[in-house]
């Protein structure tokens, strides 16, 4: 596993960013490689994610706090932890959370506690594009000192994502438009993620997403 020496992190450096006034003291930096995995909603992120899981069974998914209401075949817990308003504000004032973002009108944060692993484990965060610019400005604040990878999933057209939206669960006409914009807005800030897989096919596209996993875990970071 690749980690970078912090020996020469100045407290100041760290004081600097809200991520790491957020609980990510300087020992306990990630030791494994975290990749973030974006993608407008319903392109087929959680699919992909799950077939990585079942693949690469040494790699955290990490499991986020969430204020929206359970779909049906999801597992609390699992697919999320589903928390009250209330129980997620008090978990932002008490720094549990790396980086939340207020997405389509829920609140969805990762836990500190998800990629602060004593061993070096790699860990997937499957979040959205506010989240990951959040994370990626800690990263450059503390100089690199660990290591990220973001990687962005594309919808093959709009046309796809709107047939994937309606076939994961009943979905209303506004709702579907609001998924749509919010789906271009962030398709524009794919540019700024490491790697960018279309998700047309799926085993075409799993086969590209295993891998950059496989190579990013090969890559000497020091050259
Ligand atoms: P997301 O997590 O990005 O919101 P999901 O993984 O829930 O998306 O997928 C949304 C829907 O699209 C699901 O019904 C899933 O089975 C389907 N799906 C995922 N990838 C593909 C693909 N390549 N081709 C067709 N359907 C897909
Ligand atoms: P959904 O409600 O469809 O599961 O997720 C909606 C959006 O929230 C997706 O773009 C997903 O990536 C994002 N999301 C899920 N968990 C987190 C999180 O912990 N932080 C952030 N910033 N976004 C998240």
């Amino acid at each position: 596993m690749n980690h970078l020496s912090k020996n020469d992190l100045s407290e100041d450096d760290l004081l600097k960013s809200d991520l790491s006034k957020n609980g990510l003291p300087k020992d306990d930096l990630p030791k494994g490689i975290i990749f973030v995995i974006s993608a407008p909603s319903g392109t087929g992120k959680t699919t992909l994610c799950k077939m990585l899981a079942a693949e690469f069974t040494d790699l955290k998914l990490s499991v986020s706090y969430t204020t929206r209401a359970i779909r049906p075949g999801e597992t609390d817990g699992k697919s999320y932890n589903f928390v009250s308003n209330e129980v997620f504000e008090r978990m932002i004032a008490n720094n549990e959370f790396i980086e939340w973002a207020n997405v389509f009108g829920n609140k969805y944060g990762t836990p500190v506690k998800s990629v602060l692993h004593k061993p070096s484990y790699d860990t997937l965060l499957e979040i959205d594009v506010q989240g990951a610019e959040k994370i990626r400005k800690y990263y450059d604040e503390i100089h690199k000192l660990f290591n990220l990878v973001r990687i962005f999933i594309k919808p093959p057209s709009e046309e796809a994502l709107i047939e994937r939206l309606k076939k994961r669960g009943e979905i209303k006409e506004e709702e579907l438009k609001r998924r749509l914009e919010a789906a271009n807005y962030e398709i524009e800030k794919s540019r700024f993620y490491n790697y960018t897989v279309t998700n047309n096919i799926l085993e075409k596209a799993y086969s590209k997403l295993r891998s950059i996993i496989i190579a990013e875990r090969c890559k000497n970071v020091f050259l």
